[in-house]
């Protein structure tokens, strides 16, 4: 039989977080979402406030919480590039100092704690695909080294709290993840790509659109994480997780352009710095340890989520 439990997750209102607290409780699990609301509307769990399952609090991690729950997702931090490089000491202390508060949290409770780590920790990769393995090629003082190297910091944190005091954590590197539910001004690729091109208004393509990306759809990310934590307390990773089917960014404006039929053109705009040029995860791990693999291939992952920005922008 299910065991109700009680399950902390942090950046709840989040993108990611919005669905993971939505997940829990349709397994009948009591959610307590924290979040400080940085780079995410209220409106993303506004639905769920009525829930008698659901609690929210308003709360920023770099600060010490105190709750009794039975499992921590620790997913708060801003994700895209332009809200992790408005404030970049919060971003630091968020994958820091946040970070050593939830585990501290969960060393007190003796429970598992599940890490939103990032592709990002393999910077510009010099392999490809990248895994588990590779030690990464990041520039440790650039625009993007608050979120990097936060997040590289905030894994040795989580293996130190293992080996030192024996916590139950799961480390999961998460690629691109798209779907319902990002703010339409969230800045990354995909809400940009699809706004602009119902707006039809020019795609804002960096470069020249040939760095590449790997996309997963939201539902299927969720469902490695909720695999991940249900594992025993040996299975720590890192282990990556998205969806290995690799696409430019040119291509990837294509197809937003052919699914939502736009008229918008193509507006070649300066590369920011350190922008990666290819990404993709081996995802041998996953497959391996957590028996998962991504069945939501792009074209049909935009299909689920246009019509999401397409109710957002007439309301
Ligand atoms: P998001 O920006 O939509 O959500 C992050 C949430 O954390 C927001 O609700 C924000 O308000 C909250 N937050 C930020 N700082 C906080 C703090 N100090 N205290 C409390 N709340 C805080 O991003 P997302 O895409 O949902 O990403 C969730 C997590 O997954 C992040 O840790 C991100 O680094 C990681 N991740 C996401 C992706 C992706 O493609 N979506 C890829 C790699 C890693
Ligand atoms: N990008 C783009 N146009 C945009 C937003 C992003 O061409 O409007 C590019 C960006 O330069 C990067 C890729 O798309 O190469 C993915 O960017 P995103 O911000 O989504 O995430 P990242 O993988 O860089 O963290």
């Amino acid at each position: 039989m299910h065991q109700r439990k009680r399950i902390l997750v942090t950046g709840g209102s989040g993108f990611l977080g919005s669905h993971l607290c939505r997940r829990l409780l349709k397994e009948n699990n009591d959610v307590l979402c924290v979040d400080n609301f940085f780079s995410s509307a209220r409106d993303n769990v506004l639905d769920l406030k009525s829930h008698p399952h659901f609690e929210l609090i308003r709360h920023d991690i770099t600060m010490p919480l105190q709750v009794e729950v039975d499992e921590i997702y620790n997913l708060a931090c801003p994700a895209s590039p332009i809200h992790y490089q408005y404030d970049p000491v919060q971003t630091i202390k968020t994958c820091v100092l946040g970070s050593a508060n939830m585990l501290d949290l969960a060393r007190r409770l003796k429970c598992k704690i599940f890490q939103a780590s990032t592709s990002e920790v393999y910077g510009d990769p010099e392999e490809s695909p990248q895994a588990e393995s590779y030690w990464g090629h990041v520039n440790p003082n650039g625009i993007r080294s608050c979120y990097d190297e936060g997040k590289r910091c905030a894994e040795a944190l989580f293996f130190s709290y293992y080996r030192e005091y024996q916590v139950p954590v799961k480390i999961g590197r998460i690629f691109n993840t798209y779907g319902p539910c990002m703010h339409p001004n969230d800045g990354r690729v995909v809400s940009n790509f699809i706004v602009q091109a119902l707006r039809n208004a020019p795609l804002t393509v960096y470069g020249k659109g040939e760095q590449t990306r790997s996309f997963c759809y939201v539902d299927d990310l969720i469902d490695c994480m909720i695999r991940f934590m249900a594992t025993d307390d040996e299975l720590t990773g890192p282990i990556n997780m998205g969806n290995p089917d690799e696409f430019t960014i040119l291509e990837l404006a294509q197809k937003v352009l052919d699914l939502t039929q736009s008229h918008s053109d193509i507006d070649f705009c300066p590369l920011p710095g350190d922008d990666p040029k290819q990404r993709r995860p081996d995802i041998s791990l996953a497959k391996r340890y957590l028996n998962w693999t991504p069945r939501i291939a792009l074209d049909e992952g935009l299909q689920k989520t246009i019509p999401y920005f397409r109710s957002m922008l007439k309301a």
